[in-house]
């Protein structure tokens, strides 16, 4: 059986395992991210920890079919550079790719976090193998990432669709990705955090924990419930999924909310015929970015993609537009 060390990268942890392509975990670890301490700190530390976890799973490295990381983006995967000033400051411009390829001497893949975290649950979690999954993460920010026939769908130039960024309303809060009203502006922890506080509450929890016999409790819930329910209209009528999964540490917590949101709208649908379409929560928590990474490394091992195939390079649909 084939083995991946697999690397999930958020703002404020790194979580590294080694996994079986079965999805079995070996052993694993976590480490604060601290970003601001430096990319080479960060590659330094995670480094020093995969070493401890090959001892611990008594796995060598050159056993190993790849790394597989999972990155809080905007990250490139095709070149392999972090372009995300929002949450991992100070790291634009790295390669997360050459730096842990030169250091184990493996081949190494990025992706965004949201796709790998949706590629765990397809293969070992809530996606079952469905041939269409598209997969929501509510939690500090709302994340988003299809998962289409066992391949991750790749937008232009190998770039990554921001499900997060779906409009929900025209109005709410000026999002920093240029417009008012997206689901990440009213359903994300800090979105509702705000709300709460407005009306009185000491944290997005403490609303929650209130729901049921407390109306303001209710109204600061209303927002974000109609945000879920306007996304999962959005991505059913673009999409028809046969499954849409909820994760995130916000659907960890409080899974029936987001889960009874998007039946509830599914069940309105009059165009489609959505008797196919399953909503389920995630199964696999936070360990779904750090398996599903690296079953994406096992995966191009074995089918042997060239990465060029993978990700088309720009210049090859450049090449095809017509001259103007
Ligand atoms: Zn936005």
């Amino acid at each position: 059986m084939k083995h991946a060390l697999g690397i999930d990268i958020g703002g404020t942890k790194i979580a590294l395992g080694v996994v079986a392509e079965n999805g079995t975990l070996l052993a694993s670890t976590t480490l604060p991210t601290d970003s601001r301490l430096g990319f080479k700190s960060a590659v330094q530390r995670m480094c020093h920890a995969a070493r401890k976890l090959f001892q611990s799973s008594d796995t060598a490295a050159t056993q190993l079919a790849g790394i597989g990381v999972g990155c809080t983006g905007p990250v490139n995967p095709l070149t392999g550079v972090v372009d995300n000033p929002h949450t991992l400051p100070g790291w634009d411009g790295c390669n997360l790719i050459e730096a842990l390829s030169a250091e184990f001497n493996l081949p190494t893949w990025l992706e965004n976090d949201a796709d790998v975290a949706a590629y765990g649950e397809y293969h070992f979690g809530a996606g079952e193998k469905a041939d269409r999954l598209v997969m929501l993460t509510f939690g500090t920010g709302v994340g988003g990432a299809a998962v289409l026939k066992g391949e991750i769908y790749r937008g232009a130039g190998g770039g990554h669709p921001e499900l997060g960024h779906l409009p929900v309303t025209n109005d709410g809060p000026l999002c920093y990705c240029g417009r008012k009203g997206c689901v990440e502006s009213l359903a994300s922890g800090p979105a509702i955090a705000r709300v709460a506080s407005e009306l009185g509450f000491a944290s997005a929890d403490a609303v929650f924990a209130a729901k049921g016999d407390n109306a303001s409790a209710s109204k600061a819930l209303i927002q974000a419930r109609d945000a879920v329910a306007t996304a999962t209209w959005s991505i059913l009528h673009s999409f028809l999924p046969d499954r849409i999964v909820f994760g995130g540490g916000l659907v960890d917590a409080y899974p029936i909310f987001f889960v009874e949101a998007a039946r509830a709208t599914i069940a309105r649908a009059r165009l489609l015929d959505t008797t196919a379409v399953t909503v389920a929560p995630a199964r696999l928590g936070n360990l779904a970015g750090l398996v599903g990474a690296a079953r994406w490394a096992i995966d191009q091992q074995v089918l042997g993609y060239p990465r060029s195939e993978v990700h088309p390079p720009a210049t090859r649909s450049q090449a095809m537009l017509p001259k103007l």
